[in-house]
């Protein structure tokens, strides 16, 4: 591991850590991850660094927002490799704990919101962003960021926790970052790795679809039935990919567009490729 990341597994050990800094007047920033590292990340990391005095990032696969069927176990762990990567971008703390620090024996306290968490990915996954809030409403409380960086290819959880910061007065200002893709297109995740060379080549179909879909309405098509048929098709020509849900939807309420698409809506998609549930999504117009 490189000498220049310190690597925290403790509460205890990163508020030590962080004292200092925070005494001083350093601005902190935060990355939440899962690890597994890819420029998608750190294109947030380094943001992160531009803007603040110290940065963390942290490591953590959060058991609570993996469905019983889903793949906590199968899901990458790299913390050597994402060091690395870590102090190449200059980012000095790693906070990495373990489920049991973070989640100790008796634990028992969950955040959960209405409304927005019902649709979309939550439908799918209704035990999905309940789990995702609780860490995070952790994580905030564990180093006390200024500002905290989350991606826009996970469009919902971004959206729920700017409201949970906003609901519960959350000392903290959330930056949302563009998209990381592949050159294919591909918005890059972790779970990419899951593809085998076949499911991979036709991974592309889902950008395709929301490409399809922001051309059309770029040439006049408002109706989001239409619209959506037309990201549907895209789709249906590569039989590997199965898709879970293609939705236009208000950006800010997640209020689904019955009449007409707007610039600036949501258009959200996620599917299933071999092992892999893959998401991507794109506001029209953008
Ligand atoms: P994860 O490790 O998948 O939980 O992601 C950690 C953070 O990185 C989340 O805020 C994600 O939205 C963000 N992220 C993941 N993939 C990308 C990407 N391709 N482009 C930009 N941000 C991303």
């Amino acid at each position: 591991m490189s000498d220049d990341v310190v690597v925290s597994r403790t509460v205890a050990e990163l508020r030590a850590r962080l004292a200092s800094d925070r005494d001083a007047g350093r601005t902190i920033g935060l990355v939440p991850t899962m690890g597994a590292l890819h420029a998608g990340h750190a294109s947030l990391v380094s943001r992160a660094t531009a803007t603040c005095d110290t940065v963390v990032t942290s490591i953590f696969v959060n058991p609570r927002q993996f469905g019983p069927s889903e793949d906590l176990d199968a899901y990458p762990r790299t913390l050597d490799e994402d060091v690395a990567v870590l102090a190449d971008l200059g980012c000095r703390h790693v906070w990495s704990p373990s489920a049991e620090e973070m989640y100790p024996d008796g634990y028992s306290t969950r955040v959960e919101m209405d409304g927005l968490t019902d649709v979309l990915c939550g439908r799918s996954r209704p035990t999905h962003f309940g789990g995702v809030l609780t860490v995070v409403l952790k994580l905030f409380n564990q180093v006390r960021p200024d500002v905290a960086f989350f991606g826009q290819k996970d469009y919902q959880q971004s959206l729920v926790i700017r409201r949970m910061v906003r609901d519960l007065d959350l000392p903290l200002r959330i930056e949302v970052c563009p998209i990381v893709r592949e050159s294919d297109g591909v918005a890059m995740s972790s779970r990419n790795r899951y593809l085998t060379a076949e499911e991979r080549a036709q991974a592309p179909a889902l950008n395709a679809a929301l490409a399809a879909i922001d051309e059309a309405w770029r040439g006049g098509e408002q109706d989001p039935a239409r619209l959506s048929a037309i990201g549907h098709a895209v789709i249906a020509e590569k039989p590997l990919v199965s898709v879970d849900y293609l939705e236009i939807r208000d950006s800010e309420t997640l209020a689904v567009r019955e009449r007409t698409v707007q610039a600036g809506d949501l258009v959200a998609v996620a599917a299933l490729i071999g092992q892999a549930r893959l998401i991507d999504n794109r506001l029209l117009g953008a």
